[in-house]
């Protein structure tokens, strides 16, 4: 935040705030206000089973609809949340909304799976096994109908393969996915050993299938490597029907991109799955249907 220049072949240093850093500081003090005014909010992206569109489960993603930056991006607040120690703070917050969601959607007997994004840092933290329990019995939603998503940088870090939190959060009976996959320096020996459920290849590689053999031939391998180690694949950033036809005929088991839908607010996220499935609230005491 210093900045330092000369006039006169004498440094001189002055304080000095650039847009960018000022604009970080603020964004820090504000996080926390921020979530309780509801200025964060979450949205839903829906992921489809390949072979028959069927909705599967939907990813939360953080929102923030900041008074004077407009919409600010998770990229641009979640790596601040994680360095001045708040990511648990969002980490939470963000649990606890789609596990309301979720728990919405049980009581019109729709059981429709959630995904959420946990950070590297809350890997490190030693009540995190008991906040996820926490928050699934406050909700009295199953632990099998969600799924955390760890980015494969973080998996593969030594502290977290020595450790037992993933196994205990598995034994949740939670869905454990690696997102981001092909980005990281995972190897498969430490594949096989980690309690992963699910393979998501990165987005990097699947916005480039329709025009790159490579990116193809990249996605095709990790399509393959998935399943030869028994876990499910998805493909993010599926944009065209090229790239769909692609991966469908790889074998990806399923799909989530602009194609099929973008993230959507929970109201707009009712209306799609009407407009989809037909699916409405049925009889109290049917059982729970599988979307
Ligand atoms: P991610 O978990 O890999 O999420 C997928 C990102 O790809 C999302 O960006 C989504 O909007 C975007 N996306 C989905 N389909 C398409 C597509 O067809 N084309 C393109 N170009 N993009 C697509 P978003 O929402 O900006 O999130 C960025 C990243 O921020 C996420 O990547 C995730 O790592 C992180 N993030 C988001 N929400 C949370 C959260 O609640 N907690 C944590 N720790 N991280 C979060
Ligand atoms: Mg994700
Ligand atoms: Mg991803
Ligand atoms: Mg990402």
């Amino acid at each position: 935040l210093l900045a330092g220049h000369s006039s006169g072949g004498v440094a001189s240093y002055h304080p000095v705030l650039d847009q960018q850093s000022l604009r970080r500081l603020q964004l820090g003090t504000e996080l926390e206000s921020a979530m309780a005014e509801k200025q964060i909010t979450v949205v839903f992206q829906p992921i489809v089973d390949t072979r028959t569109s069927d909705i599967v489960s939907v990813e939360t993603l953080v929102r923030w609809a900041h008074p004077r930056y407009g919409n600010v991006p998770p990229d641009d607040f979640i790596g601040l949340a994680e360095q001045i120690g708040r990511i648990g703070a969002v980490t939470d917050y963000v649990l606890d909304l789609a596990l309301e969601r979720c728990r919405k959607w049980l009581d019109q007997d729709i059981a429709l799976s959630v995904a959420v994004n946990l950070s590297a840092r809350c890997l490190a933290e030693p009540d995190l096994v008991d906040r996820v329990r926490g928050a699934l019995r406050h909700h009295g939603v199953p632990g099998s109908l969600l799924t955390l998503e760890l980015t494969e940088g973080i998996v593969v870090d030594d502290s977290v393969r020595n450790s037992t939190v993933l196994a205990d959060l598995h034994s949740l009976g939670l869905r454990l996915s690696m997102d981001d996959f092909g980005t990281g320096y995972s190897s498969l020996s430490q594949l096989r050993q980690l309690p992963i459920d699910e393979l998501k290849i990165d987005k990097s590689f699947v916005l480039g299938m329709s025009t790159s053999q490579s990116e193809s031939f990249i996605a095709r391998s990790i399509v393959e490597l998935a399943h030869n180690l028994g876990l499910r694949v998805v493909a993010e950033g599926v944009e065209d029907e090229v790239t769909r036809d692609l991966l469908a005929e790889m074998g990806c088991d399923k799909l989530q991109g602009f194609l099929v839908s973008r993230p959507l607010p929970d109201d707009r996220l009712e209306n799609w799955l009407l407009a989809r499935t037909g699916v409405r609230s049925a009889t109290p005491g049917a059982p729970h249907r599988r979307l």
